[in-house]
């Protein structure tokens, strides 16, 4: 593989991954142009290859994967004069419109017309090459490698569902799973001052994970979970609970081991609807609210990560070089080897 060709990542249909050549693109005025380095593999790219949609997103033609990269600017558009050749960047993947109220009111992550790396039918970044807004594209300093600009991306994650929970100093914070969101919501609720961060998961092997990156405790989420859990906060419960499965159960457990006027955040996405304890959420005042991707985390996600208060390096667990990228999509699918997040680098890999 050379640096003049673009091998590209596509999702050609349901199951059907192939590299393809394809053109480098131009910037425009107000882009950079980017060797691509680190390109993180995430459960969406993986959920767009085995079933070819999420929702109402439908891969209805080829799309290029990845959205968690890292690149080098080689070239900038005759705009832009934040950026330079030489520099090495982490890309924000969803370019809003700029102009909605959404946008302007600063929650540009909810902008209807938001432009998101590889959800459909935008193409992503796990290519040699890439074109980005030079306003979505955050300088590294030295010291922070491109693999870890490339983990911004789930971070800022965290850093949005933390603002969303209020996490703060002291905050007693219950995680309903840790696969690489819960996990980066536990670097981000520790970097805050968390007193308690307790992790579940139905995993053992992720919550040996979690213990290793800072969870106070674990538990493996069978049996009588409420009283589990209060067991762990001291007979007390948490005041934050962030959701990051999905799954029904754990949501249902969310709103039920919160504390009184406590607030539940839902990251994880599963079915469309669920059966909820509603009525203990109404007379115990505990908030529910969403969480969706990240607006304004970038900075906060860089600093963390500048400053040594997080480290996301333990989420990478697998590296391959672009050419197998079939394979770290294997590896990101079956779990294989106790997989957190795949890397594809130089040249493509997946975290
Ligand atoms: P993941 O599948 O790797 O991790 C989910 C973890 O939950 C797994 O470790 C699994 O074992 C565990 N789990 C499943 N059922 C459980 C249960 N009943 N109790 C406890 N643990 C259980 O996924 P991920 O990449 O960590 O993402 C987590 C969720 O967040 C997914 O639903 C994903 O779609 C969602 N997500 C949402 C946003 C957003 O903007 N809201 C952004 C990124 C990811
Ligand atoms: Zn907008």
């Amino acid at each position: 593989m050379t640096d003049s060709k673009n091998i590209s990542v596509v999702l050609q249909s349901v199951n059907n991954i192939k590299l393809e050549e394809r053109p480098i693109p131009r910037p425009g005025p107000r882009q950079v142009l980017l060797r691509m380095d680190s390109v993180g593999i995430c459960g969406s790219d993986v959920h767009y290859w085995t079933h070819g949609a999420i929702g109402d997103f439908v891969v209805r033609q080829p799309m290029v994967l990845g959205h968690e990269s890292a690149g080098v600017v080689t070239e900038v558009g005759a705009e832009v004069d934040s950026l330079r050749p030489g520099d090495r960047v982490a890309v924000e993947p969803g370019i809003p419109c700029r102009f909605c109220d959404l946008c302007k009111s600063g929650r540009y992550n909810l902008c209807p017309d938001v432009k998101f790396l590889a959800t459909p039918p935008v193409d992503g970044s796990l290519s040699g090459w890439h074109v980005h807004d030079a306003d979505f594209c955050f300088r590294l300093p030295d010291h922070v490698s491109l693999e870890e600009g490339a983990l911004l991306e789930p971070l800022s994650v965290g850093v949005h569902a933390r603002r969303r929970a209020g996490v703060t100093l002291g905050s007693r914070v219950l995680i309903c799973g840790a696969g690489p969101i819960g996990l980066v919501n536990l670097l981000t609720a520790k970097a805050m001052g968390a007193d308690t961060v307790i992790l579940t998961d139905i995993n053992p092997h992720r919550l040996t994970v979690a213990k290793e990156m800072g969870a106070d405790a674990t538990l493996i989420a069978t049996g009588s979970l409420v009283s589990q859990v209060c067991a762990l906060f001291n007979g007390r419960r948490p005041d934050i609970v962030i959701e990051c499965t999905g799954a029904e159960a754990s949501v249902g457990l969310s709103v039920r081991a919160c504390r009184s006027g406590g607030c539940v955040v839902l990251v994880g996405l599963g079915k469309p609807e669920i059966v909820l304890p509603i009525v203990q959420a109404s007379v115990r005042e505990v908030d529910i609210r969403g969480v969706f991707r990240y607006a304004n985390c970038y900075p906060d996600a860089l600093s963390l990560v500048a400053q040594g208060r997080v480290n996301v390096k333990p989420l990478i667990t697998h590296r391959f070089p672009l050419s197998k990228s079939v394979d770290a999509f294997e590896t990101a699918k079956t779990g294989a080897g106790n997989a957190i997040k795949m890397s594809a680098e130089k040249n493509i890999a997946v975290v």
